[in-house]
């Protein structure tokens, strides 16, 4: 029997505690906060999106492929049905979504209950958990971690897993710091980068809070004029400083890579150029005495057409019969290419995962050691993983905890 640390009560680290305690090791489970899985809590606005249904395979290709081949052999070791396994044990039922997105059956509350049953699970396997129990440090030398430091006093084990998560969310005791503390003991670390997050804009429309572009797709350019950067394809919501969305939040991390090289504005594309061309001319020649605000109002909604419409300098009584060539070329754009303007800063405490962290490259895949060390293991967002809206990240914390806490 070995002594286990584990830092991080979130879905990472309960998961690596409960298996190395089955596996027969004395572990002790440390977390900053008052309880544990306050993330969790949180997660899917507090209904949990578990993890994402379908073979493993097709949950890897979500990622990028440098993620998706460092997450296969634990994604394969520890698997969404495996997971909803575990929960269904502690009797917690789950469903899937026509997305594939996996929730607990709908109840008030229900990501508590995903929490609860970790819980137990931690408990049962006889872990010992201790709450508000937040580390100051590492005592480690390469390539021996012999325990944490507290503000009580030091704690040593014959091995660490570290799973304190990313940086996003401060408040719910992700902070990031020690991620900074391997860098220092020379483990190769991604710097924190915001993902899965709203996007404020240099001029939001706090009139139109809550209203949502749907069906379309959010693009990002290198400027008004610029060259197209990257575009998802997903509603968005407008928030009173900026847009959220699932659009929103997938191209958060590109939006703010362009901002920081220099340039960077959105649009939102309601329809194709194309498409829209040749219903105009059908509305010219077939309706002319229609006016061209309500071709627009099936596609915008209501309280942003008439703003759009005198934005973009055309009558409200315009009839399409006297819509001239360039008056045309306005209205189309407005619907391919709905200008949302230049993003700001997008915030990495708001983003429902930072993207960044140690690098996958510095650990091995197969046990989450880190390499170059004897029993030092990672795992969960702490790793430079980040994966899309959708259980994806839940999955990623599940899986690599799984094989930490069977390794160490
Ligand atoms: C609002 C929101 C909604 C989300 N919804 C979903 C969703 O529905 N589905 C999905 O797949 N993903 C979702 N995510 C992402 C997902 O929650 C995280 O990726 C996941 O929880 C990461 O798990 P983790 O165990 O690595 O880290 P965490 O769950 O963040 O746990 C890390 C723990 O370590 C503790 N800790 C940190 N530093 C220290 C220290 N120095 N000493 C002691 N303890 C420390 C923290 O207090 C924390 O409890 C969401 C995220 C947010 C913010």
């Amino acid at each position: 029997m070995a002594s286990v640390i584990v830092v991080g009560a979130g879905a990472a680290g309960m998961v690596a505690a409960w298996r190395a305690a089955r596996r027969g090791h004395a572990v002790t489970l440390l977390e900053a906060n008052g309880k544990p899985g306050v993330k969790l809590r949180i997660s899917g606005g507090g209904k949990c999106n578990i993890t994402h249904a379908g073979p493993m395979k097709a949950l890897l290709a979500a990622f990028s492929a440098e993620q998706a081949r460092f997450l296969r052999p634990a994604f394969h070791r520890f698997t969404n049905e495996d997971v909803l396994g575990l929960l269904a044990q502690r009797g917690v039922e789950t469903y899937a979504r026509e997305n594939g997105r996996v929730f607990p059956l709908d109840q008030p509350g229900s990501a508590v209950r995903v929490v609860a049953a970790f819980e137990d699970l931690v408990r049962e396997a006889g872990v010992e958990l201790r709450s508000g129990a937040r580390i100051t440090g590492l005592s480690a030398r390469a390539p021996r971690c012999s325990g944490v430091s507290l503000e009580e006093g030091r704690l040593e084990a014959d091995a660490v897993i570290l799973a304190t998560g990313g940086a996003s969310y401060p408040e719910t005791g992700t902070r990031g710091e020690v991620a900074g503390w391997l860098q220092a003991l020379g483990v190769p670390v991604a710097p924190w980068f915001p993902a899965l997050a709203p996007i404020p804009l240099v001029t939001p429309q706090p009139a139109w809070e809550g209203v949502a572009f749907r069906d379309g797709t959010l693009h990002l350019r290198a400027g008004r004029e610029g060259r197209r950067l990257a575009a998802f394809a997903g509603d968005i919501v407008f928030t009173k400083t900026g847009i959220s969305g699932p659009a929103a939040l997938e191209l958060s991390r590109e939006v703010e890579a362009a901002r920081r090289g220099g340039g960077a504005f959105l649009a939102y594309a309601f329809a194709a150029e194309a498409d829209l061309a040749a219903d105009l001319e059908a509305m010219r020649t077939g309706h002319p005495h229609l006016a061209v605000q309500s071709w627009l109002a099936r596609r915008l909604p209501d309280r942003v057409c008439g703003p759009a419409l005198q934005a973009a300098g055309l009558p409200p009584q315009q009839r399409f019969k006297d819509l001239t060539r360039e008056q045309a070329r306005t209205l189309r754009t407005l619907v391919a290419e709905f200008p949302l303007g230049a993003p700001q800063a997008v915030p990495l405490s708001r983003g429902e995962v930072a993207a960044g962290g140690v690098r996958t490259a510095a650990v091995d895949p197969r046990t989450m050691r880190v390499r170059g060390w004897d029993n030092l293991f990672v795992c969960g967002e702490l790793l430079d993983v980040d994966g899309p809206v959708g259980g994806y990240n839940l999955q990623a914390a599940f899986s690599t905890g799984f094989v930490a806490g069977d390794s160490a």
